[in-house]
């Protein structure tokens, strides 16, 4: 089994000065009194517009943000790009409600796509769906309520955009990938999804759905969607991701009182992870995989599948992705025994990516053993530097 966790290799293209600040960053945030005070300051600061660029930039947003746009991302893709990991251009934007407001974000979405076809260092694009309509629209499609006149439109317009930017990603001929976000909205992005697969995922898979595989009715949906893959002769594209919202799910759930959609452990999210690993490297003719996660034994689940299926390390469909200044050890460990990698880069105005910043706090600091390992990794590498000197 490789080994994934040289720390050699995981910081090579870091210099010691970006070493010292993720140091600095990882120490901080590893306090969940400090995280929840960067929740509650971030919020404060967006509701009163507060100028907090001065202390974001430098910090969380340099560590994980690879600039405002497209172009500002470029340094950070090609430094990765030379290790063999590639960057997926993640467009961050708060929720909007107005349709001119949402036609500019579809816009930048659009430009990304078109950028996803002409670097080789960007192997697919990605949007947020709900970046495309207003989340009241998502939440009543995907529970069967009827619709006023406006967000009959506001919806209309919504599966259009989504079906342009697939058309975008046939001209770009790279795949696109649908984020999976709340359980509210679910519904009605898997319906879309599934329309956009039938309809472009012909020859091979250029539409990705998301999988959160923290739910509990994942693994049933995809084995409904390798049926639908033999029964309409399609190949289904799907990113695992455990998920990103699990205190909000299981609170609202509570408060809603509906059955939470989230396994009870996080052994019952771990096992179905794999077991939809397995079950997809098993189908690779008909399930092409982008497999999203900082564990270390799902990874490595992963590159066992393979190899007992006889696949090589760089099998053309089967990709494992890490989030932007998390994991370092996992991807570039892993694009040096010759997988296919990628990391999510996100970009977007400091105010835009606050919440992501947030999330990526919290996560740390909740997940004790990431940060944990993240830290140690990196005064590991920067002693091993001073003893070089
Ligand atoms: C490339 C990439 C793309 C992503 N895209 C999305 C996306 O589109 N949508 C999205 O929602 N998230 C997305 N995420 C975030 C992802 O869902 C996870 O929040 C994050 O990656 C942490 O999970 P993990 O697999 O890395 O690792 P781990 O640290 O092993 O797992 C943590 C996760 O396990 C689950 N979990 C923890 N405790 C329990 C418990 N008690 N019971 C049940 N489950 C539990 C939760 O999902 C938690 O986030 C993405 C992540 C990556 C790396």
């Amino acid at each position: 089994m490789i080994d994934l966790n040289n720390i050699e290799v995981a910081f090579k293209i870091k210099s010691d000065k970006e070493l010292k600040n993720a140091n600095f960053l990882f120490s901080m945030i590893k306090f969940p009194l400090m995280v929840r005070f960067l929740g509650f300051m971030s919020n404060l600061a967006l509701k009163m517009r507060l100028p907090i660029d001065w202390i974001v930039k430098p910090t969380l947003y340099r560590h994980f943000v690879g600039g405002e746009t497209i172009e500002e991302c470029f340094p950070a893709m090609k430094r990765m790009f030379v290790e063999n990991v590639k960057s997926v251009l993640d467009f961050s934007i708060e929720a909007v409600k107005k349709e001119s407001e949402i036609d500019k974000t579809f816009q930048e979405l659009k430009w990304s796509v078109i950028n996803s076809g002409k670097h080789e260092a960007i192997p697919f694009s990605v949007f947020k769906p709900t970046a495309l309509t207003t989340h009241d629209v998502l939440k009543k499609v995907s529970f069967d309520m009827p619709l006023t006149s406006t967000e009959q439109i506001s919806y209309n317009n919504f599966v259009q955009r989504v079906d342009t930017l697939c058309a975008e990603a046939v001209k770009a001929g790279k795949p696109i990938m649908i984020d999976a976000e709340d359980y509210w909205f679910q519904k009605a992005i898997d319906d879309v999804t599934e329309e956009m697969m039938l309809k472009y995922n012909k020859e091979t898979a250029v539409v990705y759905a998301t999988l959160q595989m923290y739910r509990h009715d994942r693994l049933d949906y995809l084995r409904y969607l390798i049926e639908l893959s033999k029964r309409r002769q399609i190949i289904v594209g799907i990113k695992y991701v455990r998920g990103a919202y699990m205190e909000k799910e299981r609170a609202r759930a509570a408060e809603g009182g509906y059955p939470s959609p989230i396994y009870p452990t996080k052994k019952d999210t771990d096992d179905a992870f794999n077991e939809a690993l397995r079950i997809s490297v098993e189908n690779c003719d008909r399930v092409h995989v982008f497999c999203g996660t900082h564990n270390e034994e799902s990874i490595l689940a992963l590159m066992k599948y393979m190899k007992d299926k006889g696949l090589p390390n760089d099998y053309p469909s089967i990709y494992m992705a890490q989030l932007y200044g998390m994991s370092d050890n996992l991807s570039f460990n892993a694009a040096k025994a010759g997988y296919n990698v990628a990391k999510y880069l996100p970009y977007g105005k400091v105010k835009n990516v606050l919440p992501y910043l947030v999330r990526r706090a919290e996560e740390n600091s909740a997940i004790a053993g990431q940060t944990t390992r993240e830290l140690i990794m990196l005064k590991q590498e920067l002693k091993r530097r001073k003893s070089l000197n």
